[in-house]
């Protein structure tokens, strides 16, 4: 297709169309005529991928956006390649297979996010746990061999588990000292990805973008009109797509981690995803939904599946300490603790909760 012409068409049309707008338009409170910003050269692409276990969905809004989404789908697509743990010559997967035999050399984009997810693990006294992988391998949650474990299988496994014997060396060189020990970055990579990708559109200047990575969310900016974003926190009650609150925003980042995400129950008891290195169970600290809301996602990612682990107390203690950092925390007797710093910028849509600002 001719590019230019195509835009060519569009601006036409657009000029055309914002034409019968304004002659449609009453303007009773507006005698002086006062022109809307002129937004005619700015376009809008959207596009959905599978990646990272999620459908990714991606709206960009800026004069290349075409090309600015594509690019944006193909660094996902790369990221993606490195840090799974299913596909086969990933780096994380190099790192698996080596581990307790030799140290593998990774990309440099690996090298950062594992050292990221230590310093998450420093922060939360060992609660997030990149190295959680011989549980998650155990409990299978959201796979066809999920099943409740033995305790003599849950105790053995969790002698596989600790971040300090992740070994960075030089030259990206990254050793998991013992064998049988592996990687698991579900808790963190979308983060990192989601603050790779606004890095860029940083880098590019694009006027205004909307990352949903199935309950991820960034946003670049604010929107092309000016206004503010509003990110829905989902209701981990009710099914998909409900939302219980709406954050209102620019380049800001809200995560939530929830027992709703993957999950078997059994004789009543709901078995997630979430898993407490402590007891190698899933975590049961009164919390069903955590969300993070800060100008990083990485933070965001790590620290919500952290908080949902340690409970109201810790996570405030430890949100309070951070910049940048506020929460949602919702419990199972329908109460949502709320940083302070929100509000007036979050909004909840149902009455059947407590509200309690702290
Ligand atoms: P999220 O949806 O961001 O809360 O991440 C949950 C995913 O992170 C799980 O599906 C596991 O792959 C992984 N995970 C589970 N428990 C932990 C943990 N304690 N520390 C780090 N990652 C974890
Ligand atoms: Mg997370």
């Amino acid at each position: 297709m001719n590019y230019k012409r195509f835009l060519f068409a569009i601006l036409i049309l657009l000029i055309i169309v914002s034409g019968i707008y304004f002659i449609g338009r009453e303007t009773p409170n507006n005698s002086v005529s006062n022109p809307e910003p002129n937004n005619s050269e700015v376009t809008k692409s959207e596009g959905s991928e599978f990646l990272m276990d999620t459908l990714v969905r991606v709206r960009i809004h800026d004069e290349n956006s075409e090309q600015v989404l594509e690019e944006v789908l193909n660094k996902l697509s790369y990221l993606e390649n490195i840090f799974s743990k299913t596909i086969e010559d990933s780096d994380i997967n190099k790192i698996n297979s080596n581990a307790g035999v030799k140290p593998v050399e990774v990309n440099e984009e690996t090298y950062k996010l594992l050292e990221e997810a230590n310093r998450f693990s420093e922060i939360t006294g060992g609660v997030f746990d990149p190295t959680i992988g011989p549980l998650v391998s155990l409990w299978g949650i959201g796979t066809e061999d999920e099943k409740i474990p033995t305790e003599a299988k849950i105790k053995e496994t969790l002698q596989k588990i600790n971040y300090k014997k992740i070994k960075f060396q030089e030259d990206n060189k990254i050793f998991l000292s013992e064998e049988g020990m592996s990687l698991d970055l579900g808790a963190i990579a979308k983060g990192y990805a989601a603050d790779y990708i606004i890095n860029y559109l940083n880098e590019k200047d694009v006027d205004s973008a909307f990352i949903n990575m199935g309950g991820n969310v960034s946003v670049h900016r604010d929107k092309v009109d000016g206004s503010l974003w509003n990110i829905g926190i989902q209701d981990p009650v009710r099914s998909r797509g409900n939302i219980i609150a709406a954050v209102e925003g620019e380049d800001i980042s809200v995560v939530t981690s929830g027992n709703y995400e993957r999950y078997f129950i059994e004789d009543g008891v709901r078995y997630h995803h979430i898993i407490n290195p402590e007891t190698g169970y899933p975590a049961r600290k009164g919390i069903i939904s955590a969300t993070v809301i800060s100008n990083n996602s990485s933070y965001a990612d790590a620290l919500s599946t952290s908080f949902y682990i340690l409970g109201v107390e810790k996570s405030f203690q430890i949100a309070k300490g951070m910049e940048d950092v506020n929460i949602v925390l919702i419990t199972k007797d329908d109460k949502a603790y709320v940083s302070e710093e929100l509000k007036g910028q979050i909004t909840f849509t149902v009455d059947d909760l407590e509200i309690i600002y702290r």
